[in-house]
């Protein structure tokens, strides 16, 4: 028997959408009672106040967060979002989500997120690493290379990890690049990770194409988001030979059907940090860009996006998840009902970063360094364990394939807890 007690610490739509989804994959395998409840719930979390002096003298004090979900399969692992929006209840979906990309994975980590409240965007480079820095330091208390290891997410980037490190080592008293992933080659990144997440997307993609005997050469395809995870997925499908028909940020989105430059689209990026009155196609809605008739879609920004209004009205064929939770319960349902589109759920198409993010680890835990054509092997090798145990259990329990990646990833974590024990 099991009961359970607990508070609205992590109440919100998000929070409710992972748990929505663990509780119909737990009944789905008859997850029994007694461990139910202890492999949903976040295991602890940390709310820190970050004071900063901003450039101009002014005092600000900004929120942040870590969630570790769970650390019974190995220390947890997990970005650090920079947002606006973050609440402590979506760093706890991200974190319950994160478990089970690494256990689906066969990672030897347990799951964790973290979060400040701050637009990225507004702060000046010396603020962001002040605010990057007082992150770390907080939080050290909880983090460390047998801990947690925190790697980047939106908002937040090579650069940014790399403070992390730094303030991290400047406490240990030496140089411990293991405590974070995603930094800069030059402190201990790995080859390959800046774009790990966008070309397991691609890789992913192209995988599930084939199986469709949809050749690349003729697909079409919208990308939601132009970050590191939007701009690596569109470089590399169109590096395949695939037409990249639409992109969007946070400030604007673009549709050209012939195509668009996306060496062109990043470099203006480059230069005027967003895509906002880009020349190289027709401005259209981030509303109209995720119904646009093509082959493939990819929401790579945030969660939510896919909901009962617009689930009805896409117009892919393949939906590749490279965000993490953007396609709500209700949306989930409505796409099963209509069965003309193939999901690649977020647990396993955007696993590409946190499998790189692993190597990276473990280069730095070894001092002993990899070429990108090996990180990329390992990775495709890593990839195609984990889709094709997906594709296996979808057959044999007939679930939809975000149920058979769910399915598996919770029965690894139960599992490893029912072996594992109640401390007492
Ligand atoms: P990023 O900050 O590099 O880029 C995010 C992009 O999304 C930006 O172009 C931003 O303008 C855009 N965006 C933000 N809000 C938007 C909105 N409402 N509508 C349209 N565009 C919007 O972040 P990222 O690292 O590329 O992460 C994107 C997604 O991928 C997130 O869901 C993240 O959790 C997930 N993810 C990232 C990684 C990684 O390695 N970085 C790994 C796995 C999953």
């Amino acid at each position: 028997m099991s009961k359970v007690i607990v508070s609205s610490l992590y109440e919100s739509d998000v929070f409710r959408q992972a748990c929505r989804q663990f509780d119909q994959a737990a009944d789905a395998i008859n997850l029994p009672d007694a461990i139910r409840d202890r492999t949903k719930y976040p295991r602890r979390c940390l709310a820190v106040a970050l004071p900063i002096k901003h450039d101009n003298g002014l005092v600000v004090v900004y929120e942040g967060y870590r969630v570790q979900h769970q650390l019974s399969t190995g220390p947890s692992k997990g970005g650090i979002r920079f947002h606006q929006n973050v609440t402590l209840g979506e760093v706890a979906a991200l974190a319950m989500w994160m478990s089970w990309k690494c256990s689906l994975v066969g990672l030897p980590y347990g799951g964790a997120k973290g979060g400040v409240i701050v637009n990225p965007l507004s702060l000046s480079e010396a603020e962001l690493e002040r605010l990057s820095r007082r992150y770390m330091q907080e939080m050290i208390p909880l983090l460390g290379p047998r801990i947690d290891i925190p790697a980047p997410d939106l908002g937040t980037n090579d650069r940014i990890m790399g403070w992390m490190m730094d303030t991290y080592s400047n406490h240990v008293g030496y140089h411990e690049p293991a405590c974070v992933t995603g930094k800069p080659l030059s402190l201990g990144g790995s080859e390959g990770r800046r774009e790990a997440t966008g070309q397991g997307v691609a890789y992913l993609v192209k995988s599930y194409l084939h199986d469709l005997n949809i050749p690349l050469a003729g697909a079409t395809v919208a990308i939601q988001g132009f970050g590191n995870v939007g701009a690596e997925t569109a470089l590399a499908l169109a590096d395949m030979g695939a037409t990249i028909i639409a992109i969007s940020d946070h400030t604007a989105a673009f549709h050209d059907p012939a195509g668009i430059n996306i060496r062109k689209a990043l470099a203006y990026v480059q230069s005027n940090r967003v895509l906002q009155d880009f020349d190289g196609a027709t401005p259209i809605t981030n509303e109209t860009l995720l119904e646009l008739p093509c082959t493939v879609l990819v929401p790579a920004a945030v969660e939510r996006v896919i909901t009962e209004h617009n689930a009805p009205k896409l117009r892919c064929r393949l939906l590749a998840e490279a965000a993490n939770g953007p396609t709500t319960n209700e949306a989930d349902k409505i796409l099963e009902d209509r069965g003309d589109i193939e999901i690649i759920p977020d647990v396993l198409c955007n696993s590409g970063g946190v499998i790189v993010s692993y190597f990276e680890w473990l280069q730095n835990l070894q001092h002993f360094y990899w070429s990108r054509d090996e990180v990329i092997a390992k990775l495709h090798v890593i990839l195609d364990r984990a889709k094709s145990s997906v594709e296996y259990q979808k057959r044999k329990m007939k679930f939809s394939r975000r149920l058979a990646a769910l399915t598996l990833g919770i029965q690894r974590v139960a599992t490893a807890k029912h072996q594992r024990g109640l401390f007492p």
